[in-house]
């Protein structure tokens, strides 16, 4: 993969895929700045380098047209602090107020655009809108790995106006090589641990990955479709029975290729899903009918902390419970602290996925794992062994 810090950049102008997709409150400040940080090593490289810098990126789902809540201004302050330098702002990212306040860019100096998702052509890939937006530069890189796995104007199709003169950003290469040192050589024994709401999201990196791995922990509410589908009695809790087929194939598959699928035993349950709701326990295939799942129990927080402490490499998604009400997030806690004893023991560990990150952040373990992704949907795909369009775009 090429790398801008490759190439000659002094005196170019150069356009930046950036995610900035950070979480704002209710007065529009921004609440979790780890998607700026992780910019920040490209965006002082290419100054450095002598480049003059368009970034550009979106925020949120706006759904018609330009609204303040998801406008990327919230964004300048805190970047230009974080750079120690100002950061100017256009609020357009076509057409020609943004040409002309491109050209006039000189070397050093950062131009952020407007969100590029008040134009619905963003997201539908338009050619016209990407070749306005290469138009304002002469050198493309793409740094967003967490929309890499989208095919939209800004990450994929805009590359082609730049052949010989595209590449990834230090953040995309290292989210490439963090992943790649998973998806080609796990130092054994490898474990996946996958948790979170939906079966389906994770069915197919169950499938991609059970080559390499070792021991599959499977928790949240994912796992009580597999608990169903084997006859259990889940209660009220999470189900996707129309996954039940596909989830018996995965568990034959795991005992044909000797990968030990581990699902929970016990399970904390709830009369509601509420934290004020009677809180109890149970084993996992005999909740009561009025009651449901929402975190591992401590037996299996146990039996998967174990299963971590002798693993050589982790691959963490998706919490083991609904780990933002406090009640339920013990499991997902055990979990992030024994990824982090692993890590200090010399074990490769690497956390993706929006809510396994969050989860690790709230606990302040992230410098305790070997890599934490700021790509969940792109990691997932990445790990499902898909060719992310934003990938393909710059290596062609
Ligand atoms: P995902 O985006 O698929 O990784 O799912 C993350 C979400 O799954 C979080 O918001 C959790 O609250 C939720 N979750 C985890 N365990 C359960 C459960 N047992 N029942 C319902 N939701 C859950």
């Amino acid at each position: 993969m090429k790398i801008f810090s490759d190439f000659d950049l002094k005196g170019k102008k150069v356009i930046m895929r950036v995610d900035f997709n950070v979480p704002l409150n209710a007065n529009l400040e921004v609440n979790d700045d780890s998607r700026l940080r992780a910019a920040l090593p490209s965006i002082k490289l290419l100054i450095e380098k002598g480049a003059s810098l368009i970034l550009m990126s979106h925020l949120g789902r706006p759904k018609n047209g330009p609204e303040n809540k998801f406008s990327l201004r919230h964004i300048v302050k805190p970047l230009s602090d974080l750079l120690k330098q100002e950061v100017q702002f256009i609020d357009d990212c076509i057409g020609e107020k943004v040409q002309k306040k491109a050209d006039k860019l000189q070397a050093g100096e950062i131009l952020l655009l407007e969100n590029l998702r008040f134009y619905p052509e963003e997201k539908a890939g338009d050619k016209a809108f990407a070749k306005q937006l290469a138009a304002l530069a002469g050198f493309y890189v793409n740094d967003a790995f967490g929309t890499a796995h989208r095919a939209h104007a800004s990450t994929s199709v805009i590359a082609q106006f730049f052949a010989g003169k595209k590449a990834a950003g230090l953040l995309m290469a290292r989210e490439v090589k963090e992943a790649n040192r998973i998806m080609n050589h796990p130092v054994k024994p490898f474990t996946v641990i996958l948790g979170g709401a939906k079966v389906s999201d994770k069915i197919p990196v169950i499938d991609n990955l059970m080559k390499l791995a070792d021991h599959i922990l499977i928790g949240g509410g994912m796992a009580y479709t597999f608990i169903a589908a084997k006859g259990g009695k889940i209660g009220k809790s999470i189900c996707e029975p129309e996954q039940y087929n596909l989830c018996l194939q995965l568990l034959e598959k795991a005992d044909r290729l000797g990968v030990n699928i581990h699902l929970p035993v016990d399970s904390i349950i709830a009369d509601q899903f509420d934290e004020n709701a009677k809180i109890s326990n149970a084993e996992i295939d005999q909740i009561p009918e009025n009651y449901l799942g929402l975190d591992i129990g401590a037996k299996s927080a146990k039996m998967f902390r174990d299963v971590i402490l002798s693993s050589n490499t982790v691959l963490w998604n998706g919490p083991m419970g609904v780990f933002e009400m406090k009640a339920f997030s013990g499991g997902t806690r055990v979990i992030a602290f024994a990824i982090a004893e692993a890590t200090g023991n010399g074990c490769f560990s690497l956390v993706g996925g929006g809510d396994s990150v969050a989860a690790v952040n709230q606990m302040h373990l992230s410098g305790d794992i070997s890599f934490v992704s700021t790509g969940g949907g792109a990691m997932l795909e990445f790990l499902e062994g898909k060719t992310l369009p934003g990938l393909l775009a710059i290596e062609n």
